[in-house]
């Protein structure tokens, strides 16, 4: 039997003259894969995010998902917002299930049991590695909401340092709530997988996630990519205020936005926010934080700086100086987190 080549989508990147273009981009497809309908928190950022990514990359794609908030929300009996071919799997394996799925259709294909083009295989993490390092085609997704949210949030290694969770409240003994600082699980993929496409992203800024979905799906290969999604529930805040968090994360130097080329095999930092903040102007908005003293702000402006240190970037003196306790003011605390909390 003659082999049939695998004819693959190349996916047109987005042009935008800003990289933080927010609302419209007339390049936008029309079409929705992710449906209204779902049964999610209002403000949900895995949700926004689902909408983008499934938008980037079209009506021939092949989402898959483990348990988690956007699985069990989404996937109630009878109802879901999944507007294209979709698996929810079980918690530990949709690494291994998306390998399979990318496996088969390549093989349909080449056989030609399979008429049409290679589908996008979208799988939002779980088991991810093994796919990676086999290469599978396929584009991995991390919606990084910093904690476990579907099961009551709990702390995750994504957790932020002085991030309160329910399994990490702040106490006599433990003030700042969680003493670890997150995982940097996306440096970790590119590290261990050097020959997958990796980069990180925010939904804060649509264009740039689009974009990246769309070039982690062009890549021949797998990919890797992470997104900042706030979870309206975990981190207590006003839920319109969903998109300015995914902005505001970054430009305070908390969630660095890069690529790693696997072609050339180094990191491109060249992504710049607008402006530089201090990481008291993000965390304030955030019942989660609400507990913090001066000192551990300070300390999470050190952990920012050094962020901004490794991509590059001159820290302004206002920056410097906020990383010194003496500078910084304790969060007006209980009374204002529980005002934070009273309003969503
Ligand atoms: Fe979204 Fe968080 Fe609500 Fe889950 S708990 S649906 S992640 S906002």
């Amino acid at each position: 039997m003659a082999t049939i080549e695998v004819q693959r989508q190349v996916l047109p990147i987005l042009g935008s003259p800003n990289q933080g273009a927010r609302f419209y981009n007339p390049e936008l497809p029309a079409s929705e894969p992710f449906v209204p309908g779902h049964r999610t928190c209002a403000g949900c950022g895995p949700s926004i995010q689902y909408r983008m990514t499934s938008k980037a990359a079209g009506d021939n794609t092949i989402l898959i998902g483990p348990t988690g908030c956007m699985y069990v929300a989404n996937s109630s009996y009878l109802c879901t917002p999944y507007n294209v071919p979709w698996a929810h799997t079980q918690i530990g394996s949709s690494g291994s299930f998306t390998s399979g799925v990318a496996a088969a259709y390549e093989a349909l294909i080449r056989k030609g049991k399979w008429k049409g083009a290679f589908p996008n295989v979208i799988c939002e993490a779980g088991s991810i590695s093994g796919a990676l390092y086999r290469n599978h085609d396929c584009l991995i997704i991390c919606y990084d909401n910093e904690q476990y949210a579907n099961t009551g949030i709990q702390a995750s290694s994504r957790t932020p340092y002085g991030g309160m969770t329910t399994f990490s409240p702040p106490g006599p003994k433990v003030p700042e709530a969680k003493k670890l600082f997150p995982k940097d699980l996306a440096r970790m993929m590119a590290a261990g997988h050097p020959h997958c496409y990796v980069a990180t992203s925010s939904v804060g800024y649509p264009i740039d996630l689009m974009n990246k979905v769309r070039k982690g799906l062009n890549h021949r290969g797998a990919a890797f990519l992470m997104v900042y999604t706030p979870c309206q529930k975990g981190f207590v805040y006003e839920t319109p205020r969903s998109i300015d968090l995914g902005r505001m994360v970054v430009e305070c130097g908390l969630y660095p936005i890069w690529e790693w080329n696997p072609e050339q095999r180094e990191f491109d930092y060249s992504f710049r926010p607008q402006s530089m903040r201090p990481v008291s102007e993000y965390l304030k908005l955030q019942g989660r934080f609400g507990h913090l003293h001066a000192e551990h702000i300070a300390t999470i402006q050190q952990f920012a700086n050094q962020q901004w240190q490794m991509m590059g970037v001159a820290l302004p003196e206002a920056l410097i100086q906020a990383a010194d306790a003496k500078n910084v003011a304790n969060m007006a605390a209980a009374e204002e987190a529980a005002v934070i909390a009273e309003t969503v």
